[in-house]
């Protein structure tokens, strides 16, 4: 084995488990609901984090804005765009999800 090699495979033994592709797989990057809940409430996960909390939209809607004359957002851009200024992620769905929340109105009824 080259010396090279040797540290390239020491570098890689220095990584930490797989706690990121872990949490990628269990976990909405967006509500960080993890898979766990979505399948106790009969709910496709793939179908939340592939269509109702796909992360490349956050991105988009924030580039949307930027290219949007802050004259013509309405009240819900206002909102977005001053979090977007201040640094706050008080616009994302934290913990937040309408798929969920329909299933527990379901089964609470
Ligand atoms: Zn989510």
């Amino acid at each position: 084995m080259a010396s090279s090699e040797a540290a390239r495979t020491t570098e890689v033994s220095f990584c930490p488990p797989d706690a990121v592709d872990e949490d990628l797989e269990n976990k909405c990057l967006i509500c960080l609901n993890q898979k766990s809940v979505f399948l106790s409430a009969k709910k496709s996960y793939e179908h939340h984090i592939d269509v109702e909390h796909d992360i490349w939209l956050y991105p988009l809607y924030v580039k949307y804005l930027i290219g949007k004359n802050n004259e013509d957002f309405n009240g819900d851009e206002i909102y977005v765009w001053e979090c977007y200024i201040e640094g706050q992620s008080d616009w994302m769905p934290l913990t937040e999800t309408r798929y969920l929340t329909q299933v527990t109105r379901l089964y609470s009824s």
